[in-house]
């Protein structure tokens, strides 16, 4: 019994000194920023529409991007996750939409979520409403596109994917809206300037993250990737700008401003051209 407990002990304590295999998507746990309270959200940038969103219970990762397909630059291959969700199957928003064509950053028992309904991940409550991507683009698929509400700590935060202009129904269904991502760039390649304010005139968010434009210091060509325009040019016209150093930020839902005001993220250290 003896020998049994300690050849037991043995392999436990084998099992826990292996690195772990290279395929399995691992995070820093000492990183101090991803260390939440109960009642702590981050929010963490990773470039173009992808952010990741951290609680106390849980990490969920938002459109995460094929490697080099239109935009010039590589997903972070070590990105954790305890679900994935997916607003629309454009490989700058789901790196399996490729197919297998290029590894997908997760692993095989990840839950990957694309389609509207109610989810629960950790202490993350996630709704998915049925939207309707911007035109002219996403026809081949029917011009699907999932919003998705993410309820964590009080706070209400929205990701809209590429989506057009939001209908009736889409406002009522996303109600109050503390956070919102929306994609902005110089050459409106989503959304009008009109469009664009009146969604947030729709919605009132407390914190606009502006997403989905060109980011010049990962880009190798300066025409590239295509009717991606940067985002200094609609900020220019903007109040209330605050150009954060970090790609990760923390909010609790006390510590929002009144006013509306637009955090402008940098993206990854781990995201490289
Ligand atoms: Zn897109």
């Amino acid at each position: 019994m003896k020998r049994r407990l300690a050849l037991f002990l043995l392999a436990a304590i084998a099992l826990a000194a292996a690195p772990p295999p290279s395929h399995i998507p691992v995070d820093d746990p000492s990183d101090p920023r991803l260390r939440l309270q109960p009642g702590e959200v981050a929010i963490e940038s990773i470039a173009h529409s992808c952010f990741r969103i951290h609680s106390a219970g849980a990490r969920l990762l938002i459109d995460p991007f094929a490697s080099r397909m239109w935009l010039g630059y590589d997903f972070p291959p070590t990105l954790a996750a305890d679900a994935v969700f997916i607003t629309h199957p454009h490989y700058d928003h789901d790196a399996d939409a490729s197919s297998g064509m290029r590894p997908v950053p997760w692993t095989p028992a990840v839950r990957v979520l694309r389609d509207p309904g109610s989810y629960k991940v950790g202490d993350i409550t996630i709704t998915g409403i049925r939207g309707k991507h911007a035109d002219p683009w996403g026809k081949e698929f029917g011009q699907t596109n999932t919003i998705w509400l993410f309820e964590v700590a009080g706070l209400r935060i929205v990701h809209v994917g590429d989506n057009g202009p939001l209908t009736e129904p889409n406002v009522r269904a996303l109600g109050r809206v503390d956070i919102l991502m929306l994609p902005i760039d110089a050459k409106h390649h989503i959304l009008e300037d009109s469009e664009v304010e009146a969604i947030r005139k729709a919605l009132h968010p407390r914190i606009l993250i502006p997403m989905h434009y060109r980011l010049p210091d990962l880009e190798s060509a300066a025409d590239k990737p295509e009717g991606l325009g940067e985002i200094g040019p609609w900020l220019a016209g903007q109040q209330n700008v605050i150009q954060l150093d970090d790609n990760i930020a923390t909010f609790t839902a006390g510590s929002l401003l009144p006013a509306q005001v637009i955090a402008v993220f940098p993206h990854s250290p781990r995201v490289h051209r």
